[in-house]
């Protein structure tokens, strides 16, 4: 396969040093982007935007900065895509090409913090940007948590789609309603999975067959968006934070102030 590699090391120490009060506390952590022959220009510079907006973002509102390295694989169509997902998760022929088919970025914390995005997949500049936000939103959900974000499925989808549309707005780059968006989706859709039904991995992927990707992740994103109109931004970290030492349900309790079987019972997406 013919690969050409642009490796930008972009030694982030520098960055925090002026940005951050504390910066100590993040070191010197490394953020590789590799971007492979066949993604355009564009693209490229839409997701160096996309990084930046986001590291600033969590810096700002959560006073998170990356403590591990991270790779960042962009890669242009399906093929390269699935390759990838073998070659760096470790997924058979069969897995990468379902991942590939339902995904347009994927991204893992533990054993080596790597993101792989699709860019061939994404149409628009806005989803090119909004892909990058969702699975960067991982990274941190992972480090906060030490991996135990994806214990709720459905919360930890809903706030990497519900972040990456803030920081778009942040950025002053959001051309879609999201949340009319994912209402629609919802709607149009002939049942829509209930949240109790979206908390393990076999759960989530049992849904996206069913139901399909957008309406799981949309009544997901809803469901957050109903936490964050109740609550605001801040106790989504707050969450994952406590997951260190608490049970998911518990720390729902001690971010959002009620429990979890309640807040699933009580929402609905219109
Ligand atoms: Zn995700």
């Amino acid at each position: 396969m013919k690969t050409k590699s642009l490796i930008i090391v972009l030694v982030f120490s520098v960055f925090w040093l002026q940005a951050c009060p504390f910066p100590a506390a993040y070191g010197a952590t490394r953020l590789d982007l590799v971007v492979e022959y066949g993604v355009d220009n564009k693209s490229e510079a839409q997701a160096r935007l996309a990084l930046d907006t986001s590291t600033n973002f969590f810096q700002s509102t959560y006073s998170l900065g990356l403590e591990r390295d991270l790779q960042i694989f962009l890669v242009p169509n399906q093929d390269t895509y699935r390759t990838a997902l073998m070659q760096h998760y470790g997924l058979s022929d069969s897995q990468a090409r379902n991942v590939a088919e339902s995904t347009g970025g994927f991204s893992r914390g533990s054993a080596g913090a790597t993101i792989v995005v699709n860019m061939g997949s994404l149409t628009s500049g806005q989803s090119q940007f909004f892909c990058l936000c969702h699975e960067l939103v991982h990274q941190f959900q992972s480090q906060e948590s030490r991996d135990r974000h994806n214990s709720i499925r459905w919360l930890s989808e809903g706030v990497a789609d519900v972040l990456a549309a803030h920081i778009l707005d942040t950025a002053g780059l959001r051309k879609t309603d999201y949340q009319r968006y994912w209402q629609e989706i919802v709607k149009r859709a002939p049942r829509w999975p209930r949240l109790e039904d979206l908390h393990s991995y076999d759960d989530w992927f049992a849904s996206m067959g069913a139901n399909g990707p957008s309406v799981t992740y949309g009544a997901s994103a809803l469901a957050v968006l109903t936490l964050v109109r109740w609550k605001g931004y801040r106790p989504l970290f707050a969450y994952f934070n406590s997951l260190k030492q608490l049970s998911p349900e518990d720390a729902f309790v001690q971010a959002f102030g009620l429990t979890m079987a309640d807040f699933e019972k009580q929402f609905t997406p219109f």
